[in-house]
């Protein structure tokens, strides 16, 4: 009986997505609660224990996370950390015991993804990411539309998003040690969308990177683009910027189209078909579903929507993105 059990979240970094986004969505879920934090900023901690009821016994920082491992009131540890911090943290989370959900981009390097794999596999514990599409309704329309294709075979994807970042903060984003990149940060989104829309996996990647601000971006990209050949023959057009904005995600077949624009934002996401079809289904939350979906997975232990394997798929081909642009070639994958 999943009904009254609600499992205990400790957020882990407690940046923007955490404070703005994740802990009032937790507010809004079903089988979830905001129990613990864990932040290397100790003026956050009384307002967070204020504003969410937290005790001090759940109150954590880097290095006593691990003892996590002894407190009831947490079940899942949630890593909102800079990307190139996932791996070591996840790895730690993991150690503790207690479940573990991770941030998109999963991580750095297939490696680093492979290795918090490995650990949560050893731990016996669930892993997650929070690629938050998959759990929204005219996503998985569109998901369900790779395999049934009513509009025939897949020829076209388009997956485009970027954002006019007119002022880029100097933060970890622009650091390519700590996980910064566009292609990371944001072209996972049309990475994941060209795999889900076309429920194939890439053979081969040709992308190149370019930046109008060469000072801002002096170690990472601003904009990518990347073309995947699929098995089928199907090609999808991957784009992703910082300096322009792109929302859509179009899939052109042999007997019509389909799109979602915006797809990928966090309210809003909707379409049509090139019969007149609405891919309107309005959900309140992204976030809440996303967490419910991934609490009910532990508390009726199925399988996750989005286990680590999904994350390190995305990773590879990344990892083989940055390499084509930088060597200018083809990749085969
Ligand atoms: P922020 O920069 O806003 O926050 C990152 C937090 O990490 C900091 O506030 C800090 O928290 C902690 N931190 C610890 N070490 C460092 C360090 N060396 N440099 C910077 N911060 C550090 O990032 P976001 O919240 O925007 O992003 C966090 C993660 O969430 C990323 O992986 C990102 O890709 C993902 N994300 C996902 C979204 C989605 O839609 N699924 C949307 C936005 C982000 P503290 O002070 O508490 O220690």
């Amino acid at each position: 009986n999943t009904s009254n059990k609600k499992l205990g979240v400790c957020l882990v970094a407690l940046g923007n997505y955490s404070t703005n986004i994740l802990a009032p969505a937790l507010q809004l879920t079903k089988y979830c609660r905001l129990t613990g934090i864990v932040t290397g900023t100790p003026s956050k901690i009384p307002i967070w224990q204020k504003k969410y009821n937290i005790p001090d016994n759940n109150v954590y920082n880097y290095e006593t996370m691990d003892r996590i491992a002894n407190n009831p009131d947490i079940d899942i540890v949630y890593i909102v950390l800079p990307t190139g911090l996932h791996a070591k943290y996840a790895i730690k989370a993991a150690n503790t015991g207690k479940h573990v959900w991770c941030e998109k981009p999963m991580a750095k390097t297939e490696k680093e993804c492979l290795s918090i794999i490995n650990a949560c596999q050893k731990n016996k514990v669930k892993l997650s990411i929070g690629y938050r599409m998959q759990h929204e309704p005219n996503t998985q329309q569109v998901i369900q539309w790779a395999t049934t294709k009513p509009y025939g075979n897949i020829n076209t994807v388009y997956a485009e998003i970027g954002y006019n970042v007119t002022n880029p903060e100097k933060s970890w984003r622009l650091n390519a040690k700590l996980g910064g990149g566009t292609m990371y940060d944001l072209g996972v989104y049309s990475l994941n969308a060209a795999r889900y829309a076309t429920n194939e996996e890439p053979i081969s990647v040709t992308a190149e990177q370019m930046t109008t601000r060469p000072h801002i971006f002096t170690e990472t990209d601003e904009t990518t683009h990347f073309t995947l050949e699929f098995p089928s023959g199907a090609i999808a057009h991957g784009k992703t910027s910082v300096g322009k904005d792109m929302h859509r995600l179009r899939i052109d077949a042999d007997k019509g189209w389909y799109q979602l624009q915006p797809f990928s934002m966090y309210s809003g996401v909707q379409g049509n078909t090139s019969d007149g079809k609405l891919l309107n289904v309005y959900i309140e939350n992204q976030q809440a579903k996303q967490m419910d979906d991934d609490a009910l997975s532990i508390l009726n232990n199925t399988n996750p929507l989005v286990p680590g394997e999904e994350g390190m798929k995305d990773i590879r081909i990344v990892e083989a993105i940055y390499k084509s642009a930088k060597e200018n070639r083809k990749i085969s994958l």
